[in-house]
């Protein structure tokens, strides 16, 4: 049977499994992951944005080229003033719309001008579709939904947007045309109007179906990629940072409290005589013990971008930015009384009975490295060691 420890672990696993199983292109995600996977999915499609956007240009400007030269070829007509103004509102508002998705690289703005763009296209061409239906007897002008059509698979082409929005909006484009169409059509042709609509559905569906293959594919490889980096950056028993994220963090704190002319505080945390705790209670045991420690150092209170980290074995680290000595104490001195007093893990192999854990911390000064830093606090809980256990020792 598995330890508690063990199925603490297995539960973190079982956990992102589950999301997999749910993370179907109609359902969401819960709303924080939701918006990190539309941040991720919209950065990711970033090329084939620009892509798609300027080749949906060219092809509106080409067609728009095409009619023109057709519709003054067969001499003038009632209908060709309607249709080029149609064309030109939905021509500027298209290209205000890809102007500021193509400028502004953010989720927010391609949200609100997609749809904007995409919705003026499909609007533009119903009603360029239903003008030349009107002036079809009188013209003898070929006419058929092959527009529609081509509108159907651009709102489903992949480019980082909400798959259900444009599900939403190829629906609507559907039924739009199928009502203005019945409402339009005069009682001669409906075979030509209902094989029309056939194809145009098929052709609805077969985009939709393409849209959410991609859209589960892309959800998947998203949840994937999450879990990968979770678990390269944090430690399975404990779910703090792993040592090789601390040292990055470490690196990166430093840093800026250098350019800022701020200081940083490392501590480090050892347990006492826990080769003995593991020899007595046993390795199960052992985990647990080293979960809720984590416990303690994950859920004490903090200030923005700090952080807590195991270094290995039975040694936690904890980075605290900008703090002023009294603060340091403070903190090092609850996260020890925490430990022996709150959690008192029974530990009969230690004098104190119970489990406790020495501190040793440092403050970095302005020609610190990493190293150096790491030293100045490990030399400190050196100290505290030497000293007697469960106790602290600021550098
Ligand atoms: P001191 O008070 O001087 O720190 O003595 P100590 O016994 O705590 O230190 P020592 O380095 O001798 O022993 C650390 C022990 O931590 C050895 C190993 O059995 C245990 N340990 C390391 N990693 C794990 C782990 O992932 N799980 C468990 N259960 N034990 C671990
Ligand atoms: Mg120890
Ligand atoms: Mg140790």
């Amino acid at each position: 049977m598995p330890s508690q420890a063990e199925s603490a672990v297995a539960n973190h696993h079982v956990a992102a499994v589950d999301r997999l199983a749910t993370g179907f292109a109609l359902r969401r995600f819960e709303h924080e992951l939701e918006a990190e996977y539309r941040d991720f999915s919209y950065r990711s499609y970033r090329q084939t944005r620009r892509v798609a956007i300027c080749l949906l240009l060219a092809s509106f400007l080409a067609f728009f080229a095409f009619d023109l030269l057709l519709l003054y070829s067969v001499g003038a007509n009632p209908i060709t003033l309607p249709v080029m103004l149609v064309r030109l509102c939905a021509l500027l508002i298209i290209v205000f719309a890809a102007y500021r998705v193509l400028k502004s690289p953010d989720v927010a703005t391609g949200y609100r001008w997609i749809p904007i763009g995409l919705g003026c296209l499909s609007l533009g061409m119903l009603l360029v579709t239903l003008i030349y239906h009107q002036g079809l007897e009188q013209m003898q002008l070929p006419y058929g939904l092959e527009g529609m059509m081509l509108i159907q698979i651009v709102i489903f082409v992949p480019i980082g947007y909400s798959y259900r929005n444009s599900l939403y909006l190829g629906i609507a484009t559907l039924l739009c045309t199928g009502l203005a169409l019945q409402l339009t059509t005069s009682g001669e042709s409906p075979i030509q109007y209902l094989t029309s609509l056939a194809y145009l559905t098929l052709a609805t569906i077969a985009a939709a179906t393409a849209g959410y293959c991609q859209e589960h594919s892309m959800r998947v490889l998203f949840l994937t990629k999450r879990d990968l980096r979770t678990m390269a950056d944090t430690d399975g028993l404990t779910q703090l940072y792993n040592r090789r994220s601390f040292d990055l963090l470490l690196q990166r704190a430093l840093q800026e409290a250098l350019r800022e002319q701020t200081r940083i505080a490392l501590i480090m945390l050892d347990l006492d005589h826990f080769k003995a705790y593991n020899d007595y209670y046993g390795h199960p045991a052992g985990d647990l013990a080293l979960q809720r420690i984590a416990g303690v150092l994950a859920s004490h209170p903090r200030r923005d971008l700090d952080f807590a980290a195991r270094l290995g074995g039975e040694e936690f680290a904890l980075v605290l930015r900008n703090p002023d000595s009294a603060y340091l104490v403070s903190t090092c001195e609850s996260i020890r009384r925490k430990i022996c007093d709150e959690l008192a893990i029974e530990h009969l192999k230690n004098p104190a009975q119970v489990m406790t854990a020495s501190l040793g911390a440092s403050f970095s000064n302005a020609s610190d490295t990493t190293a150096s830093l790491y030293q100045r606090a490990d030399l400190a809980l050196y100290r505290a060691k030497a000293n007697g256990r469960n106790r602290v020792e600021i550098d």
